[in-house]
């Protein structure tokens, strides 16, 4: 059996509030609500982060996640909103099976992301870059 909490509500072995459904994705209520009209976008076939998805999933996940963020905005009017997707402990992904937060958003709501600039000068910003562009050749 498997043990992933989203692979059981994708075969609705744990039930959930549903919004949209594809052929590759599922978007359903997140339990916290955050603020009302957090959603939550995940892959139906299991991978668990970012880096495991295949192109044809990674495009899905972002049709949808647009197509679920209009529907929020019509439904709840929100000043914002904000897309969180963490991958690995040390972003703060606690639930290993690839989702995509949608997350309403107003002023002063208390949802905090600390944002610690570095600012480094040129020529570091360019030896990272390098080392990107090196691994997409
Ligand atoms: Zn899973």
């Amino acid at each position: 059996m498997n043990d992933c909490v989203f692979c059981r509500i994708v075969a609705g072995q744990i039930p959930s509030t549903r919004v949209h459904e594809d052929e590759h994705t599922l978007a359903f209520m997140d339990l916290g609500q955050v603020n009302p009209g957090h959603v939550l976008v995940a892959v139906k076939k299991h991978a668990a982060s970012l880096y495991e998805l295949d192109d044809v999933q990674a495009a899905a996940v972002a049709r949808a996640s647009t197509r679920v963020a209009r529907a929020i905005r019509g439904a709840f009017a929100p000043a914002g909103l904000s897309v969180y997707q963490a991958n690995g402990k040390a972003a703060g992904q606690t639930v290993f099976h690839y989702h995509v937060h949608l997350l309403p958003r107003h002023e002063a709501d208390g949802m905090e992301l600390t944002w610690p600039v570095k600012n480094p000068p040129r020529d570091k910003l360019e030896g990272y870059a390098e080392e990107i562009r090196k691994r997409l050749a």
